[in-house]
This record gives C-alpha cells, structure tokens and sequence, in this order.
C-alpha cells in the first residue's frame, strides 16, 4: 500500500458551493492562505461556469487574482465548455478539471446534454486546455450511483474512462457525489481502472451522505488512487440529492491518514485552527468530526 498521497482541497469550490451563505472572496482567499499554510498544495479554488447558475461563483476571477502564486501550489478552476477554459486560463489557473456525469438523467440536468456529449465536450475541453499549456483532468461523477436512475453499471463507468482518456487527461477522478458508494465498490472500480488504463493517475471524490466516505477513502488509498478530494471543516452538498451531506472533511482525512503512517504533507493542528475559523466565518456548525472531538493524542496538537 501507499505510504504516501496527496489531499485535494475542493472546500473552495465543491463545499462553498452548496452553502446557503457566499462568503466574501476577501474570506475565500483568506481561507485558501490558511489551507496554503496548513501544507495544502493542491487547490479546486474556484469553478468558472455560467454565474447566474452557481452565484456563489461568481467572483471565481477575483480570487484568483487574489490568491498567492507558489511554484508548488496549483491551482483547479471546474470548467464545462471552451468559454471556461479561456476564463480559467486567463485568471491563473494552473489545472482544469472538468465534470462529466455518468448517468444520462443526472447529466442532462448538471449539463443539458446526455452524457456521450459532455464526453465530447471534454475532448475539445482538453484540447483547448493542452493548447494553453495547462493540465487538464476529468471527474466522472455520480460513478457510484445516481440518484435519479439508481444503480450506474461498473462497466458504464469504466467505458466513460476509457473514451475520455482519450483526451490524455492528467488524471481521472472518480466522484460519489450522493454519497452512496461503499468500499468493496470502490475496490473494484479503482481495479478495473488500474487493469483497464495502467497510466493514468487516479483520483477518488467521496461524500459522507451514508457515512462511508471514509472508508471508501482508505479503500480508494489501498487500491491505488493518489490523490483524494476533501473539504475543510466537511462543507458542501450536492444540490441534486437534498439529503446529501457534505464532502470527506480534510481533517478527518488526515487524521486517518496520518494516524495510519501515510504521508500528506498536511498539518492536523492548523487544518483544525482553518476549520474553527471557517465554523466562525459561516457562522454555522460544520460536519467534520474532529471539529467536535479533537485529534489524539492531545500532545501531538
Ligand atoms: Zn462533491
């Protein structure tokens, strides 16, 4: 198994997003500072899709120009057609990702168009982004389930792999984004990939719905994901399954993780300072578990 895996902060984007409250960007870049300092190198700051859609996103550029510019930290803008890969590139960002679902019923309404078209839309997406020379990756959500269609067949999911790696993605992700997948799912599907395309780098998304998301993150981690999407203090939602709780929190993952001997580069106790503070900020008591109970033992914080 991996001693070693990077944390993909996406509370920016994929937690703030579902939350009733926009936060101020001044607060977005303040927070992303504090995610910066608490050793996150990798960032979904922003999504870069219609504003009048996603409100809460609407001052994507803003933050990007606000936020600090490292060699080491990179930083995703969610795009879903060309226009958001020029507004992305032009504000910064070093990476795109973009979303594809792998339902029909659930795509449509994400994005207007069954799913073989937003896989198309992707392979133009990527081309667009390859051409101004930033990393693109693709998410291929609601993989472990839908919530209008019920159950998504593995070999759906995988055969959305394969075409769209056929835009030479930098990574594929794999997205619970109703929060239904349970850990032998995970096992097999992160497999099959690893059998199906060896290259590519794999990435897991879990939400916390039926509370699996953590252990659908260690099975992701021991079948050979390296990277994994969380969200400080466990914000977000999903705005398709009103029930669906927010995202894996970044500090119960690194408890996990660090208490385990993997390696991530993130600091427990300044992840729960970043929490506390965003707690503050939203003014509303948030998911995460360690928020409430703290982190052991107590001299390690
Ligand atoms: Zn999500």
């Amino acid at each position: 198994m991996a001693r070693k895996i990077e944390i993909v902060e996406v509370g920016l984007r994929d937690g703030l997003q579902s939350e009733s409250i926009v936060l101020p960007t001044e607060q977005k870049i303040a927070l992303i500072e504090r995610l910066i300092a608490a050793g996150v190198r990798r960032l979904e700051a922003a999504s870069f899709v219609n504003p009048k859609k996603v409100p809460q996103m609407a001052d994507a550029e803003a933050v990007l120009a606000g936020v600090p510019r490292r060699a080491d930290v990179t930083y995703t803008g969610l795009v879903l057609n060309r226009r958001g890969v020029e507004r992305a590139v032009a504000a910064g960002c070093d990476e795109i990702g973009m979303v594809i679902v792998a339902s029909d019923t659930f795509n449509r309404r994400n994005q207007g168009v069954p799913t073989q078209e937003s896989v198309d839309n992707w392979l133009e997406i990527a081309a667009a982004a390859r051409r101004s020379g930033v990393r693109a990756q693709v998410t291929i959500a609601a993989a472990f389930g839908c919530p209008f269609e019920g159950e998504v067949p593995l070999t759906r999911v995988l055969d959305i792999a394969q075409r769209a790696a056929e835009g030479e993605p930098c990574e594929i992700a794999f997205a619970d984004s109703i929060g239904v997948a349970v850990p032998a799912q995970v096992s097999e599907l992160f497999g099959r990939m690893r059998e199906l395309l060896p290259g590519i780098a794999l990435r897991a998304h879990f939400h916390n719905t039926r509370n699996t998301g953590i252990a659908n993150a260690w099975a992701a981690l021991q079948a050979g994901a390296a990277a994994l999407d969380a969200s400080i203090g466990g914000i977000g939602g999903c705005p398709f399954a009103p029930a669906a709780t927010g995202n894996i929190a970044t500090e119960d993952l690194q408890y996990l993780l660090e208490r385990s001997g993997v390696e991530t580069g993130l600091s427990l106790r300044a992840l729960l300072q970043t929490s506390e503070w965003l707690q503050e900020s939203l003014g509303k008591t948030l998911p995460a578990m360690l928020l409430k109970s703290g982190g052991f033992p107590r001299s390690s914080l």
